[in-house]
């Protein structure tokens, strides 16, 4: 499986491993997966104990980054400065995080209410991508420390209800970290596909999938129908978890063993141990009927009775989501066949218990439920090595699909990310009098302009009935078959003239060019925006020219040689800064050739109506 090439600069023979590994990006911690000799295995760090990397990004003094259990210990000595649960930021904007900013300890940035955020840490700003890509790029070395070879390629897991922008986030933060990240897979799919749910093609399944990790909670039931898993319906919270426990916990403390509430909060190190303390008593309970400790040189004790009726009501909270996911896939309690437990919180007994008495049957969890979801990467990468022949995947598209219009602009029909199948269509129109053919011309990427995409292919729509400008009705549909394969139909409404192409586009662009282009299109937003702006104006100027002409032409006898001289000579001028490139000056020429035309268009249209008037038999 690996490929050696040698490093000429140092020398150094690199070994390059073809594994994909398979990454669950946590919002408390997040691990590494892959297949060895058949099965999945988590990857643990030098210390070779865990598996899990908390998910925390520390900027020591000197801009260092550190990641993972030394960053985590710096959240009570350095919270500005140690960045955790970033995840809840990915593609977010300020306005959609600002109700829980609180929640942070460190600065997240409101300068744009529409922007995405950023956090700050001393003078620098950092998007929540860039923090992601730390991350991953801990978990990167970390395999490739495992293997002794390194690995460029992955698969990363989201949320069943994140957004095309959080999913593109992600996707783009793999990137930042040298990732060819090959699939973005739902994490309820991936806990599915640890258990071996959905691999086999032949049998369809409806399973439940229970996710309570740190500080979230999900459950999604997903319809595996010959290798295709569909998300029928998902709910949660995306603050309850493991982190209430712990703060129930912290809470009977207080009240048993009457603390002082504001002495614990005045002293963060003790709140902070007391939290500890209070994790662990939990953990303990999931295997122990007691737990005693100490803390500030008292002795605290915490039973699992007490324990279980403290986290009673946090359970029944998730328990009510599970009933709404049922009644929103419409379907009965007993028409879920499967009940996978996934995230840390599931170890608790109580947790397990209520689960499955809700629905009535036996849930899986055999396997590490923390570790379940980056098993389920790692088999997923495998199908994608195509060591799982016979395993069908449900595919996006990696990159935007559109056609181009006036002035070269690129007009997006199915963005990137869509899922496959997939099919969209818009409507369009002539731009000529009497035109009968229409060039389409078809285009991939995200830049504005499509010089700056790769054409796909283009085909002409014939026989267009001749029609004045902006009269024909020309619908253009664009389907994705479950294949990739890209059907372009063009058809003007009114006749009925139809022309359809086939284009593989899932395969014109390889992993690499596409990092290029994204790339590329992120560094040349702010020129594409000008360049856009510019051809705007442009092409409203030449239609006003074009106006102007008509209007000379149809009204000449209407208007003193004066009007008309300057009414021509402003139209040359707008002409000339046509040819420029300075969209100012173009707005500029086209107000004045307005505002001076504008009272002799209203004279021509009174002299016009007064015509028709007299020639009207009363
Ligand atoms: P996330 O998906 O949010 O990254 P995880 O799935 O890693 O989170 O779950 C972390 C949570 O699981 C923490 O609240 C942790 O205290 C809890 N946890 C871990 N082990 C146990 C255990 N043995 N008993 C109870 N809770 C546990
Ligand atoms: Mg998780």
């Amino acid at each position: 499986m690996a490929k050696i090439s040698i490093n000429l600069k140092e020398g150094k023979v690199n070994k390059q491993s073809n594994i994909i590994i398979g990454i669950d990006l946590g919002t408390t911690n997040s691990l590494v997966a892959y297949i060895k000799d058949g099965q999945p295995v988590a990857v643990k760090g030098v210390d070779h104990k865990n598996t899990l990397v908390p998910s925390i990004v520390h900027f020591d003094e000197n801009n260092k980054i550190i990641v993972g259990e030394s960053a985590k210990e710096k959240l009570i000595s350095a919270p500005e400065r140690t960045i955790y649960s970033v995840k809840r930021l990915m593609g977010k904007s300020f306005h959609d995080v600002k109700d829980f900013k609180d929640h942070y300890g460190y600065e997240v940035i409101d300068e744009d209410e529409e922007k995405l955020v950023k956090v700050k840490v001393d003078h620098r700003f950092y998007t929540p991508i860039e923090l992601s890509a730390e991350i991953l790029s801990e978990l990167k070395r970390r395999v490739e420390q495992d293997l002794e070879a390194s690995v460029s390629k992955a698969v990363i897991t989201v949320p069943a209800y994140f957004n095309d922008t959080q999913r593109q986030a992600t996707r783009d933060a793999g990137k930042l970290a040298g990732l060819d990240v090959l699939r973005i897979v739902n994490e309820p799919t991936a806990a599915s596909l640890a258990y071996g749910v959905g691999l086999n093609n032949e049998v369809d399944e409806t399973v439940a999938v229970y996710d309570l990790g740190g500080g979230t909670f999900d459950v999604s039931i997903l319809e595996i129908r010959a290798g295709i898993f569909e998300v029928l319906s998902t709910n949660g919270d995306t603050f309850l978890g493991g982190d209430d426990f712990d703060r129930a916990v912290v809470e009977y403390w207080m009240k048993q063993y009457n603390w002082n509430e504001k002495d614990i909060q005045e002293d963060k190190a003790l709140s902070q141990s007391i939290r500890l303390l209070a994790e662990e008593a939990k953990k303990t309970l999931s295997t122990k009927n007691s737990f005693s400790g100490h803390v500030n040189h008292q002795e605290v004790s915490l039973t699992k009775d007490a324990f279980n009726e403290l986290i009673s009501p946090i359970i029944q909270k998730t328990i009510q989501a599970c009933q709404e996911a049922v009644k929103d896939a419409k379907l009965d309690i007993d028409e879920i066949e499967k009940v996978v437990l996934v995230g840390g919180s599931t170890r608790i007994p109580l947790v397990k218990e209520k689960v499955s008495a809700f629905f009535q049957r036996e849930v899986f969890d055999d396997l590490d439920p923390d570790e379940v979801v980056a098993l389920g990467a790692a088999v997923q990468a495998d199908v994608l090595a195509g060591n799982q022949k016979d395993v069908l995947l449900l595919d996006v598209t990696p990159l935007s699909l559109g056609i181009e219009t006036v002035g070269g602009l690129m007009d997006t029909i199915i963005a990137r990310n869509a899922k496959i199948p997939s099919k969209a269509g818009r409507n369009y129109t002539t731009s000529v009098d009497g035109q009968t053919n229409l060039k389409v011309a078809i285009f991939q990427g995200e830049r504005d302009l499509v010089k700056d995409n790769r054409a796909l292919g283009e085909f002409i729509l014939k026989g267009i009935p001749p029609m004045p400008a902006g009269i024909p009705k020309i619908a253009i549909h664009f389907i994705i078959d479950a294949d990739g394969i890209l059907k372009v139909q063009a058809m003007e409404e009114r006749s009925g003239v139809k022309t359809e192409v086939e284009i593989r586009s899932q395969y014109g662009v390889s992993e690499e060019e596409m990092a290029i282009m994204l790339l590329e299109s992120l560094k040349n937003a702010e020129s594409d925006m000008k360049a856009r702006g510019l051809l705007e104006a442009k092409i409203e100027a030449k239609n006003i020219i074009l106006s102007a002409d008509k209007f000379l032409k149809a009204n000449k006898e209407l208007l003193s040689q004066e009007e008309y001289q300057q009414t021509q000579l402003l139209t040359i001028q707008l002409r000339a800064t046509v040819e420029g490139a300075d969209k100012h000056l173009i707005n500029e020429a086209m107000q004045q050739l307005n505002t001076y035309t504008h009272p002799l268009a209203h004279r021509a249209m009174d002299h016009n109506i007064a015509t028709a008037m007299k020639g009207k038999k009363l």
